[in-house]
């Protein structure tokens, strides 16, 4: 017979759905369900288990039989009850204590028991009372007198009784502090029954206190978007809001969430990288005080163990989260808003599962019957796809909140800008004029360059060489602050140069352009001015990215030059003028969301620029002036991009039309990984033809010392089966990796990569 040794959980730390939705996804992205456990659990919750020796009570035998070594344990046996394996090796003072531990089993003097423990320690506060006893004025006298004999303990006790009578309730470390006395003495009066000490379970949260709150009304647009919204959600569990920066989405987003809440439902709402969004999650503490809570990947395991749990018992009403939270156990679940559902971040890269929160959202509102509202400015055009195709309700809000005009967006030519001389660095003219007219109305500047770093290449003018990382192909990043040479890719540093390491050659020519160098390069051209620089490098301790921002909001900052952080979470009144310092690098880059990303990005930026009172100035950088990209930017026309995009989608097979599954084959040796990735991708290519692309390198085609090779699956999902093809993949990488051949390779299969 076996005993129930322990309850672990009195009731479920999930609720049955969520079983579901892990199998899902694992089924999905091709990952195991301990995988996407392990993703969607904090770690407070996971089980740690131990191995305790107990001594067996039930059974009689001779002492004289044991040897020193067995004595000894039964001797800490006899005091303890029971001992982990670590605490028995520590006592015998030896590695192998097995042998022992099996000939005392055989004896039946132990047996052996699996403990298993919650890592997750709720705060505690301990409060202390007065026995009822001394509620009596005569019992309390004479108490006093007693503790004459201890003055400690009467100052702890007067202390009690003062704080007693100011706030009602009492801290224990509020007695130390107010009466100066330490735990001793008032563990002394505990011990004496005098003080009673309980411990209460608090919460890690300070409350927000909401009765600031200020109301609104949807403007006419707004709320016709709003109506639309709902009635689309009749017939559709998925719909998107196409609306333009400023139009007022978070509006329609607040009137929403108010419906579902007084209904009774919970509420997800999912952002991009949280820690970029201070100010929405202050607009919307506003409206909903202490309902909503914020959970992302920052907080530690028992701050999310906390919300967790109240998240399971619907103490909470509305988690605002990053994507991680779609994975929360919520009872009750009405409305799951996605904003800025076209964000790369929403995606997880590593470790597995590599999830589309947005995508997986869309499932789990399946499942639990949860509406699914997309909101975005720029849709990802596999979303677009899917409204103009009726899987999603559409509904479309193009003007702005208050009739402000969109930015007025102007194309400078660099190459125009060399041939006369006119620009100076890297700023044109026409920009650094913007620039002088903007401070000089006391406005503000947001220069927008999508690389950090002071320079990416260093070019030897003599021999061509290129510095690069000794663990990955690509060369490094001069970063002026460190005066080091960075790989962004592994953290590698080394010294910078000043002679070729190859030839010798004194000529080294600096090449592309990072945020440091526009930063530097705009002091020296304006001395006067505030510069600020918002990166990855500025912005790693914890709150230094709120710093700038508060302090470019009190307007201590007159220009600040940044990557794409710039153009997220940022609401200020103040900026009139965004300048695109180069925009090719980012339309160029090789990958086939290049043109739609950029679009995005940029139409984001633009989007900061003249909110509320005042028309916006975006000056857009480019050697093409010329490109598609550029003009549907300037004219807003995502349509436009929408379509032309399309039809290279469909004609170099693409999603939405194509599935791509991507497998990243790696090895520390090139020659063996090349033969590996080559017989791979025959296996698949014998099965599903020309479905299988490559294998090919990658842009990087070596990462932290291992070689990569990709193989691409492009499946036509209307005419194939995505599930059998999947099945058939996941057998393939089993028997690869159970392969000896293959000793040293890592499979990394990825599901619609983004
Ligand atoms: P979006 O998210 O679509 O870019 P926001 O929701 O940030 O737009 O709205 C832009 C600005 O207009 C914000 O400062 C917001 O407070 C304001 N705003 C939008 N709609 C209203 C409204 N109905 N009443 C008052 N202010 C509004
Ligand atoms: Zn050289
Ligand atoms: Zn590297």
């Amino acid at each position: 017979a076996k005993y129930l040794l322990d309850i672990i959980d009195p009731q479920p730390i999930v609720h049955l759905v969520q079983l579901e939705f892990w199998q899902w996804i694992a089924d999905y992205y091709l990952c195991t369900l301990g995988e996407v456990m392990a993703a969607a659990l904090p770690s407070a919750l996971k089980l740690a288990s131990e191995t305790r020796i107990v001594l067996n009570l039930e059974h009689t035998f001779d002492r004289n039989l044991l040897n020193d070594k067995e004595f000894l344990i039964l001797d800490a046996l006899e005091l303890r009850h029971e001992l982990s394996i670590s605490e028995i090796t520590k006592i015998l003072a030896q590695k192998s204590i097995f042998p022992l531990l099996k000939s005392l089993l055989d004896k039946k003097i132990i047996f052996i028991s699996e403990e298993i423990s919650e890592k997750y320690q709720p705060k505690k506060l301990s409060i202390i009372t007065l026995n009822d006893f001394y509620e009596d004025r005569e019992n309390l006298k004479q108490l006093f007198s007693v503790l004459e004999r201890a003055p400690k303990q009467l100052d702890a006790l007067l202390a009690y009784m003062k704080l007693k009578k100011e706030f009602g309730e009492v801290k224990k470390a509020a007695i130390i502090e107010e009466g100066g006395v330490n735990s001793a003495a008032i563990k002394a009066l505990i011990d004496k029954d005098i003080f009673i000490q309980v411990d209460k379970v608090v919460s890690r949260f300070s409350s927000f206190d909401n009765s600031v709150a200020s109301d609104f009304i949807l403007s006419e647009d707004q709320n016709l978007a709003f109506q639309q919204i709902k009635e689309s959600f009749i017939e559709k569990s998925t719909v998107l809001l196409h609306g333009i920066t400023s139009s007022g989405k978070t509006q329609i987003y607040i009137r929403l969430i108010e419906e579902y809440l007084a209904k009774g439902n919970q509420v997800l709402y999912l952002l991009p990288e949280i820690a970029l969004t201070g100010q929405m999650i202050d607009r919307l503490k506003i409206y909903f005080g202490n309902q909503i809570i914020v959970y992302h990947s920052r907080f530690n395991d028992n701050e999310r163990a906390e919300i967790w749990q109240k998240v399971l018992t619907n103490e909470v009403k509305i988690v605002l989260g990053a994507r991680s939270s779609v994975f929360l156990p919520f009872c009750d679940l009405g409305l799951i808003i996605v904003d800025e559902e076209h964000e790369a971040s929403f995606k997880q890269y590593d470790p597995a599962p590599r999830y589309n929160a947005r995508d997986i959202a869309i499932i789990l509102g399946n499942m639990v019957k949860a509406k699914v509202l997309l909101g975005s400015a720029t849709p990802a055009l596999e979303t677009y796809f899917n409204a103009l195709s009726n899987k999603y309700g559409l509904v479309k809000l193009l003007t702005r909140y208050g009739g402000v005009k969109l930015p007025e967006i102007e194309v400078v030519s660099i190459t125009e800008e060399k041939a006369r001389k006119l620009n100076k660095e890297n700023f044109s003219s026409v920009l650094l004029n913007q620039i002088d007219q903007t401070l000089a109305q006391k406005e503000q500047v947001i220069l927008f360059q999508n690389r950090r770093g002071y320079v990416p290449v260093l070019i030897c003018k003599t021999c061509g060489n290129t510095p690069k990382c000794i663990n990955c192909d690509v060369s490094l990043t001069y970063h002026k602050a460190s005066g080091k040479l960075h790989c962004h890719y592994c953290g590698y540093k080394e010294e910078n140069i000043t002679e070729c390491p190859a030839c010798g050659s004194r000529h080294i020519e600096y090449k592309g352009l990072g945020t440091e160098k526009v930063e530097d390069d705009l002091k020296v051209l304006l001395p006067d001015v505030k510069i600020a620089r918002m990166d990855y490098d500025t912005t790693r301790n914890k709150n230094a990215h709120q710093i700038i921002l508060n302090d470019f909001e009190d307007r201590k900052i007159d220009i600040l030059v940044g990557t794409q952080m710039v153009a997220k979470g940022l609401d200020f009144d103040n900026i009139t003028l965004i300048g695109i310092i180069n925009a090719d690098s980012m339309i160029q880059f090789p990958d086939f969301r290049a043109y739609e990303r950029s679009f995005q990005m940029l139409s984001q930026v633009a989007g900061r620029a003249g909110r509320r009172n005042k028309q916006g100035k975006v000056i857009i950088q480019t050697y093409d002036v010329k490109h598609r990209v550029i003009k549907q930017i300037v004219a807003n026309d995502y349509e436009g991009m929408y379509r032309e995009e399309m039809i290279e989608r469909k004609q170099f097979r693409y999603p939405p039309f194509y599935k791509i599954i991507q497998i990243d084959i790696k090895h520390k040796d090139l020659g063996k990984l090349l033969m590996i990735a080559e017989q791979f991708a025959k296996e698949l290519k014998l099965h599903l033809g020309d479905l299988v692309l490559g294998p090919q390198s990658p842009l990087i085609g070596r990462v932290r010392n291992y070689y990569i090779q990709c193989i691409i699956i492009k499946i036509d999902w209307k005419n194939q089966s995505v599930v059998k093809i999947k099945n058939l993949l996941k057998e393939k990488v089993i028997l690869f990796e159970a392969d000896k051949l293959n000793k040293g390779a890592f499979v990394v299969v990825d599901v619609d990569p983004y």
